[in-house]
């Protein structure tokens, strides 16, 4: 760790509170930011059940569970939240306007020896450090969904991301019991890169006819031994961000075998977004 275990997350949604929860369990001191005080008290109900299902699973005891709350502070205000942090982790909404004003804030506020990074699934890290005075010291960290079950982190090396940047944050995430996986910065990194496609696939062979979506997942989880077929991923993951992935793919890589798939398209723009409207390529029940 460069100076303290103080560290600030931004962004208190569906990864920014694993990232928390994750930090705060292996005695990390966070802070946790958002914009609106609903979302902070949302994401501590969410630690508080997911800690509690840790402790059905015999992963952790009642007093780790409250050190791991202990350790987590919530704040709406990111300026002063950053100021005595050694590592800040930037997960807020992928959108390059919203991360921008962030890192710059950030850049301003936190100590020069600060380590900023994102857990952007599509934005170019070497984008976001350019915005800095630091760029040496800012690194993507690609947290996986849900970040308390899932051992990987993509570390990315923007184009001028420091060697001592990079061992820092490779210690960090073997410091929280993952295994850090070291990446350069291209489009989709290495996850996205190689998932999106095949599930952009499973969705051409729905619009063609090829199968139907249950028989598609079968085939991937029966003949590939896949936990999980890839259109109940899709649904998982949101097909609004498959869909976002996937232009950032083809605009990125410039190559047509990336284009997204029409009828993942037309699902987006009917809001057909998977699990978290409840109709995707399945329905579910809210
Ligand atoms: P989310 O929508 O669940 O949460 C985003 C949070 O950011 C919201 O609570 C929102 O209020 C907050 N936010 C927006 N603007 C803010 C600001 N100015 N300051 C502070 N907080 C702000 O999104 P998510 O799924 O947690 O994704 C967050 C990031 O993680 C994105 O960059 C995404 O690409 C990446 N990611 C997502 C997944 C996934 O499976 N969901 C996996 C890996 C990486």
């Amino acid at each position: 760790m460069t100076q303290n275990k103080n560290i600030t997350v931004v962004g208190a949604g569906t990864m920014g509170n694993g990232i928390a929860h994750v930090f705060a369990q292996f005695g990390y001191k966070v802070n946790l930011c958002d914009v609106k005080k609903d979302f902070l008290d949302r994401a501590l109900q969410t630690i508080t059940k997911n800690l509690d299902r840790q402790i059905k699973k015999e992963i952790i005891n009642e007093s780790l569970k409250q050190e791991t709350l202990d350790n987590i502070s919530v704040t709406t205000d990111l300026a002063s939240a950053v100021v005595d942090s050694s590592l800040i982790i930037e997960a807020v909404t992928e959108d390059i306007k919203v991360k921008t004003d962030i890192f710059k804030t950030v850049d301003e506020k936190a100590p020069a020896n600060a380590i900023i990074s994102s857990n952007t699934s599509s934005i170019s890290i070497t984008e976001l450090a350019a915005i800095t005075k630091r760029p040496e010291k800012v690194i993507g960290m690609h947290f996986m969904n849900p970040v308390p079950m899932m051992k990987l982190v993509e570390i990315i090396r923007g184009l001028a991301t420091g060697d001592e940047t990079y061992q820092t944050i490779k210690a960090i995430t073997e410091s929280l019991q993952k295994t850090p996986v070291e990446v350069n910065d291209y489009p989709g990194f290495v996850s996205n890169r190689v998932l999106l496609p095949m599930l952009n696939e499973a969705m051409y062979c729905v619009m063609e006819g090829v199968a139907e979506p249950e028989a598609i997942d079968t085939v991937m989880k029966l003949g590939m031994n896949h936990p999980m077929g890839p259109l109940t991923l899709a649904d998982f993951i949101g097909l609004d961000v498959c869909l976002s992935i996937m232009e950032v793919l083809h605009e990125g890589l410039g190559d047509d075998k990336y284009r997204p798939c029409p009828l993942l398209k037309k699902m987006v723009a009917a809001g057909r977004l998977g699990r978290k409207t409840g109709k995707g390529f399945y329905e579910y029940n809210k």
